[in-house]
């Protein structure tokens, strides 16, 4: 029989990632702090519970997707946390980025009471979330991730199990290195393109299929050029991520030059009040640099 999942923050990524899990056929349980944000997966079939406490005596597996270090350690161990409602031989799954000392420290207090735990953070955007093609990068003991198998393949395309309790998240914050890194390049890019005169639609076409293409290119390019700001993943978000990096960086002595720069250029768009946007509006601390602007609005709605 299928295990039972519960699943903990339907937020932009949360959504997508429990409607294929209830697609693929598992008995789905769902809590969200804004309740509100249950209704369509609760129309589609899904089970709604009071509390995350609720949602795990009701579950075999418990996954959670929040923001950050702290709101997952809320949602396992605080008042009415997944916790309270847990049995031994349970397995939790935190698939949120978060730090891979918190990922750690989550894996022992759950083996303290029988119970397993994974990490396994994600890349591949909303459009994967929603599409069910994440990469899924994944750290614990071998025989959980073989448990969660089947789970994680109704989620994600790429499931790579990389090491122990951490290490899931010790690779995100990699993959989250190079995303920032290269959309660094492609505001320099439109912003020399911009400047430059050439027509921007063609550049992109002429570029995202050679040698410099890349995830990030051929879908957050376009949304640049048609000054469509709405987030996939937004700027406080990804600013979190940075803040991990930085942090793991500094504990391994790694310089992080190209990182620690976006980390700054983020923090101005914080300042002016641009934390909601998507992470691609990164260019518009380079369009405040160069004085101009890329693109042309579109009508977004
Ligand atoms: P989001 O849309 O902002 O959703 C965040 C979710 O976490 C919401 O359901 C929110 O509940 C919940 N939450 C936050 N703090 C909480 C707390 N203290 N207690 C209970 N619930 C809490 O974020 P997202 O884009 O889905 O990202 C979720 C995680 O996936 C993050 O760790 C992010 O870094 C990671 N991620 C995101 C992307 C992406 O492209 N978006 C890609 C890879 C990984 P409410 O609805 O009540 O606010």
């Amino acid at each position: 029989m299928a295990e039972r999942i519960g699943f903990i923050g339907l937020g932009i990524m949360g959504r997508g990632m429990a409607a294929n899990i209830l697609r693929a056929g598992f008995p789905l349980t769902v809590w969200n702090r804004t309740p509100g944000r249950a209704d369509e997966l609760v129309a589609a079939g899904a089970q709604l519970a009071s509390s995350p406490a609720d949602l795990a005596a009701r579950s075999d597996i418990v996954i959670s997707c929040v923001s950050d270090t702290p709101d997952v350690e809320a949602v396992l161990f605080g008042p009415q946390g997944a916790i309270e409602g847990a049995r031994a031989g349970m397995l939790m799954i935190d698939m949120s980025t978060i730090s891979p000392q918190g990922a750690q420290q989550c894996a022992s207090r759950l083996s303290e009471r029988g119970i397993g735990f994974l990490d396994a953070p994600v890349s591949g955007g909303s459009e994967g979330a929603a599409r069910g093609t994440l990469s899924i990068m994944v750290g614990g003991p071998s025989e959980l991730v073989e448990r969660a198998m089947p789970v994680f393949q109704a989620m994600g395309k790429t499931i790579t199990h990389v090491g122990g309790h951490g290490a899931g998240q010790t690779v995100k914050l990699v993959n989250q290195i190079l995303v920032v890194g290269t959309m660094l390049a492609i505001s320099e890019a439109l912003v020399f393109a911009q400047a430059s005169g050439v027509d921007l639609e063609k550049t992109l076409a002429a570029v995202s299929g050679g040698a410099a293409g890349s995830w990030m290119l051929s879908n957050r390019g376009p949304q640049v050029i048609r000054r469509d700001w709405r987030p996939g993943f937004t700027i406080d978000l990804q600013q979190k991520d940075l803040r991990l990096v930085l942090a793991a960086a500094d504990a391994v002595g790694a310089p992080m030059l190209a990182t620690s720069t976006v980390f700054h250029l983020y923090r101005t768009l914080q300042a002016a009040g641009l934390g909601h946007e998507g992470n691609h509006a990164l260019i518009k601390a380079l369009e405040r640099l160069a004085g101009i602007e890329v693109g042309q609005p579109q009508n977004n709605s």
